[in-house]
């Protein structure tokens, strides 16, 4: 299994420094975030370091997608939110600051102001087929 000495969520997988969690399993954990942006705020992670969705094994990321549904559905009957964001961030460009894969699974309300929503506006229909092209082509090339 794969360690990160200096990571703090692979301490809480080995129990080094404390974790409030909520479910278990072979390979994923969920316990509470300390910094909760709502009540109920729950982090998801496989067992197994992988800094983010560039590094994690396919196997690691349905198993702890799968925890993560889990923990929604669960999150969802005990406070009955308006709405729960799952959020997943890779590098700092998109604010990652725990290099170990996770999901954050937030519990929302109307109108609670989280900073997570961009407000959609109208793109450029051709710079969005050009987006497109530079993704499949990609896909093409196998990266
Ligand atoms: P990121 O910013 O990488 O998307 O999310 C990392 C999250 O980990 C933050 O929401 C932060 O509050 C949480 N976090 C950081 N250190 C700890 C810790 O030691 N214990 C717990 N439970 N959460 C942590
Ligand atoms: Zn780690």
């Amino acid at each position: 299994m794969l360690i990160d000495p200096d990571c703090i969520f692979c301490k809480i997988v080995a129990n080094e420094i404390p974790s409030i969690r909520v479910t278990e399993d072979e390979n994923t954990i969920a316990f509470m975030d300390i910094n909760p942006a709502a009540d109920g705020h729950v982090l998801v992670i496989p067992r197994q370091h992988a800094a983010n969705i560039f590094e994690i094994s396919r196997e690691d990321l349905s198993a702890t997608a799968i925890t993560a549904g889990k923990v929604a559905n669960a999150v969802q009957s005990a406070f009955e939110p308006d709405g729960v964001s799952i959020i997943q961030a890779n590098g700092k460009g998109a604010a990652q600051s725990v290099f170990h894969f996770h999901f954050h699974i937030i519990p929302r309300w109307i109108g609670d102001g989280l900073k997570v929503n961009w407000g959609p506006e109208p793109g450029d229909m051709s710079r969005i087929e050009q987006s497109a092209k530079r993704i499949r082509r990609a896909f093409e090339t196998g990266n």
